[in-house]
């Protein structure tokens, strides 16, 4: 059944809206690289240090150490806990390229694992079974906004096998009153622009309350360095630069506020799809305070709605199609169709909703208005 052509008097909604944060801070950022220009000191400088101190004070960690991009930052943390080739490293099928491809780099052997089909996070107990006497690491993605069951992981895994959190898309978020960044042994975020604390580029953060681990990444970030002529270590290039620790730090004193307007938006989605049949809204976990990075829902003949969707000029988007092992990328894990059908499921009937701090509700009801039609 095709819908009637899309009004043109009806406004699209956007699937972001990186716009809107920017005016919020654009004096701020302005004044800031004024400075940074001023003393053309592009790299390095109080501007990160203080970054740095600001979103360990935030996330309530004893160390965050500024990084390029956030698959580095899974990278070097991986690194640090000293992973090296033939240990193995558990992670969930069903998350961004970019965990898988941090462990692949680090020389460990990816061991993928399927997710639960309510939260689309990691399935904790097919982690636990998971393990052997290689396992060096577990990598809980904390998909979404929300926190995997971290403790429940913990109880389940053997002494000796470390928790690197993906914290990419869970900056704010809290399982028990904990940010996420603080519920395992060290965790690695992401600033992509898109993401819910976003650069003006790329970068990224290790977050650890462990002095050895945020030396350790300390010293990677850098060529190795402890001191200028000196390189300890094989060692990488991968700091933040000081232009973007300057949106950052702008950013964050508003992030609490943005996170709240996610969190309005989520209840606000989920009030008008209760009476939407053929669509399942997102399940949190219980103890969990989301941050709503994304809003995603599962419905069937996705591929055929996501058009409607776009056709009515409604933004939407897929997080993600394909699972990790049917990338590929990772066609070297002889992992075929079935390996991981919950996962695979997850690729074929999610859709991400339009989800940013300042969506109105007139957006939101345009588009569960939207997505009832396609789904009828
Ligand atoms: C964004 C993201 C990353 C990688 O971050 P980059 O900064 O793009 O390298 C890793 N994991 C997840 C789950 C992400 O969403």
């Amino acid at each position: 059944m095709s819908s009637p052509a899309p009004s043109t008097d009806i406004a699209a909604v956007p699937f972001l809206d990186l716009a809107s944060p920017h005016a919020e801070i654009a004096d701020e950022v302005n004044a800031g690289w004024a400075e940074v220009l001023a003393r053309t000191a592009f790299v390095g400088g109080p501007q990160i240090k203080a970054f740095e101190a600001e979103y360990a004070a935030w996330s309530g960690v004893g160390h965050v150490v500024g990084l390029g991009n956030g698959t580095d930052a899974i990278e070097l943390a991986l690194r640090a806990l000293g992973v090296v080739p033939g240990d193995e490293v558990i992670l969930p099928a069903n998350t961004f390229i970019a965990t898988a491809e941090a462990v692949a780099r680090s020389g460990a052997t990816p061991v993928l694992v399927d997710a639960d089909l309510d939260t689309a996070l990691i399935d904790v107990e097919a982690a636990a079974a998971a393990v052997t006497d290689r396992t060096k690491a577990v990598i809980p993605v904390h998909l979404y906004g929300q926190t995997a069951a971290v403790e429940k992981l913990r109880a389940l895994l053997p002494e000796g096998v470390a928790i690197l959190e993906d914290a990419a898309q869970s900056q704010g978020a809290k399982r028990n009153g904990v940010s996420a960044g603080k519920l395992g042994d060290i965790a690695g975020t992401s600033f992509y622009p898109g993401k819910n604390l976003g650069a003006y580029g790329d970068a990224g953060a290790v977050l650890t309350d462990r002095d050895d681990l945020a030396a350790a990444v300390g010293l990677l970030r850098d060529h190795g360095s402890p001191r200028k002529y000196e390189h300890a270590v094989l060692g990488f290039n991968s700091r933040l630069d000081t232009i973007q620790a300057v949106v950052l730090s702008a950013k964050l004193k508003r992030l609490d506020g943005w996170n709240a307007n996610r969190r309005a938006a989520a209840d606000r989605y989920a009030a008008l799809l209760a009476g939407v049949d053929g669509v399942v809204a997102p399940t949190v976990l219980e103890g969990n305070e989301p941050v709503w990075h994304l809003y995603v829902v599962r419905v069937r003949e996705r591929d055929r709605v996501l058009k409607e969707l776009q056709t009515n000029r409604v933004g939407a988007s897929i997080h993600y199609p394909t699972p990790v092992h049917r990338t590929e990328a990772f066609a070297n894990l002889g992992q075929g169709e079935g390996t991981f059908p919950v996962s695979e499921q997850l690729g074929a009937e999610i859709i991400s909703l339009p989800m940013f701090p300042s969506i109105t509700p007139e957006q939101q009801e345009r588009v569960v208005s939207v997505l009832a039609d396609a789904v009828k």
